[in-house]
């Protein structure tokens, strides 16, 4: 990362609770966070929060982040989420400082289960999972105590090696914290640290049939690794006593500090890993990677540059408090972002063609184009121009109100890099469609002006016929109708019908085929744009919108 992302971030209370930590303790021992997904599903922005928030302070404070992939549940994880949640990371522009599997601590938590009982600490439950929820009590009653939470030290150990062992099938008995069944907080009521499950493992194959539970697992790790700032959403607030407490029990030789944040919940979008993988079971969208998907992989075949997913995650902030952030202020940072960086393209997309019959019919010439109208840094190109030429049908009108600026029959309009031209004639197929204009030019007006200086109020865009690049154009749109779909009955009801329009014959500059392929341009008028790295598009190339140029759905008023 480069330092000039980290000197810009703004502070937050996480920061400030850093800040206070180093002065208190005088401390220079380095700042160390992780971040720690599961792998049983595709990163999204929600993750993109925590990951520039993780990877982020370490970069502030010349600390260290790691990346840890939480595989405590041996059935529900695959390779391939560990491979992509890579992939993601290192996209969005950081470097994990070590690579860890919280199974590679599955020794060293289960030395610490049998500390914890041999302190008389935790107990082996042969209760079933729901008689151990029946007990558990309510937030106004307190549980009832197992009738095994007194067994002595000596059979507990017994029987915790023996579940080691494989003596028992899945649910026979389990290991319990022995805290205190009238906490007011549930978590503190005996939980369940240990589970039987005989299944393999993608990491330590067929070596263990008991596996840590999440919370006893998480603090632990963070110990192993020496995380000094565990990051984790506000949901595990209610954790954090439990966290404490197996730390304090074992008097670990450090004890990382949880602090919880709130979740970004994005309007227009899903973010829940199940009900993203309901939209690709459903053929709802074409994968994990679909443009319209918020995941991050599906941004990136989208087109949003990682530095604009990371702006936003800077910009929204980090607190305490749960609230929705609006589409727009993601949608926007995308296209601030690229009209800062996106070098300008002609391109026509639902192309009407013109005959310009005063210009010779064998030549072509090539006219000075700006990449960036205010960045003369961004240099010029060629752009060939000849008699005939595309422009958007859109831009013509038959019978045009006085107000409208753009092409009609007799009237004036500049192309823009090139010549005025007027409308003489409006050619029709026998069923009434308009198939092709004829147009004249002004030769004095090469690169948009005349010396009489007459008033030419619009400017359209256009590519010439003979030199442009056939495309197919994906316009993607927001993938939902309504701000909060997620608190829908039905999910279906709230998808956009025209999140995704196909555009064929759409007609190209012809520089573009030669750009760099993972580069986003603005197609001057429509928006911005990137070449889909889809492998069936064949010879064709395919773009995909990425933005639009303006927010339409803030107009709209949706
Ligand atoms: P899901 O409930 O969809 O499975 P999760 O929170 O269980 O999501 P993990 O893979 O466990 O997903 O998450 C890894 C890290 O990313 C956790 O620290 C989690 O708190 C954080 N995270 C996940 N979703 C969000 C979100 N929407 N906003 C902020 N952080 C998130
Ligand atoms: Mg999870």
């Amino acid at each position: 990362m480069s330092s000039e992302s980290a000197t810009d971030t703004p502070s937050n209370f996480i920061r400030s609770i850093i800040d206070s930590d180093i002065a208190t303790s005088g401390s220079t021992g380095q700042v160390i966070t992780r971040f720690p997904p599961e792998p049983n599903g595709h990163l999204h922005i929600g993750h993109a929060k925590s990951i520039v928030l993780n990877f982020g302070i370490a970069v502030s404070y010349a600390g260290r982040c790691n990346l840890r992939f939480d595989d405590t549940n041996p059935s529900k994880e695959e390779h391939e989420y560990i491979e992509a949640i890579k992939r993601d990371v290192t996209w969005l522009g950081y470097d994990w400082y070590e690579l860890h599997f919280a199974s590679e601590y599955f020794d060293g938590l289960y030395r610490f289960a049998e500390q914890l009982i041999q302190g008389g600490k935790a107990y082996v439950d042969d209760q079933s999972a729901d008689e151990i929820h029946q007990t558990r009590g309510t937030l106004a009653e307190p549980g009832t105590e197992s009738p095994y939470r007194n067994r002595s030290v000596k059979q507990n150990l017994d029987l915790f090696r023996r579940m080691r062992a494989g003596a028992f099938a899945d649910g026979e008995c389990v290991l319990r914290a022995k805290i205190d069944m009238a906490s007011p907080n549930l978590n503190m009521r005996d939980p369940v640290l240990y589970r039987i499950k005989h299944a393999r493992h993608h990491q330590t194959g067929n070596k263990w049939c008991v596996y840590p539970m999440y919370d006893y697992a998480h603090c632990l790790s963070d110990v192993m690794e020496g995380i000094t700032h565990s990051l984790c959403t506000l949901e595990f607030a209610d954790h954090r006593p439990l966290y404490d407490w197996v730390l304090d029990q074992l008097a670990t030789p450090c004890h990382p500090q949880q602090i919880e944040f709130a979740r970004l919940q994005l309007e227009y979008a899903i973010t829940s890993k199940r009900d993203l993988n309901m939209l690709i079971k459903k053929g709802i969208v074409s994968g994990w990677d679909d443009p319209r998907m918020p995941t991050i992989s599906g941004m990136r075949r989208r087109g949003y540059p990682p530095a604009a997913i990371r702006d936003f995650c800077e910009r929204i902030g980090v607190t305490k408090k749960d609230s929705t952030i609006e589409m727009g202020v993601l949608e926007n940072t995308v296209r601030e972002y690229l009209n800062e960086r996106a070098p300008r393209r002609l391109a026509v997309l639902n192309p009407l063609k013109v005959v310009i019959e005063n210009y010779p019919e064998v030549h072509e010439e090539l006219l000075e184009a700006a990449n960036h109208p205010q960045k003369p840094e961004f240099g010029v190109r060629n752009i060939s121009f000849s008699r005939e030429i595309y422009i958007e049908r859109d831009d013509f009108m038959e019978d045009a109100p006085k107000k409208f600026f753009r092409l009609s029959p007799g009237r004036e309009v500049r192309l823009r890099f090139a010549y005025y031209i007027t409308c003489t004639a409006v050619i029709k197929d026998p069923a009434g469609h308009i198939v092709e204009l004829r147009a004249t030019y002004d030769p004095e007006s090469r690169g948009g002006g005349t010396a009489d200086g007459r008033k030419v109020r619009g400017t359209i865009h256009w590519v010439s016929a003979k030199q442009a690049v056939d495309a197919r154009v994906n316009l993607y749109d927001r993938l939902f109708n309504t701000p909060a779909p997620w608190t829908a009955d039905d999910i279906h009801s709230q998808l956009n019908p025209d999140s995704l329009r196909i555009l064929q014959g759409c007609k190209l500059e012809v520089g573009l085929s030669r750009d760099a392929a993972d580069t986003a341009f603005q197609f001057e008028r429509l928006g911005y744009f990137t070449l889909d790295h889809a492998p069936e598009s064949g010879d064709t190339p395919v773009y995909n919108r990425i933005i639009s140029l303006r927010d339409s759905w803030a107009k709209a008023g949706k």
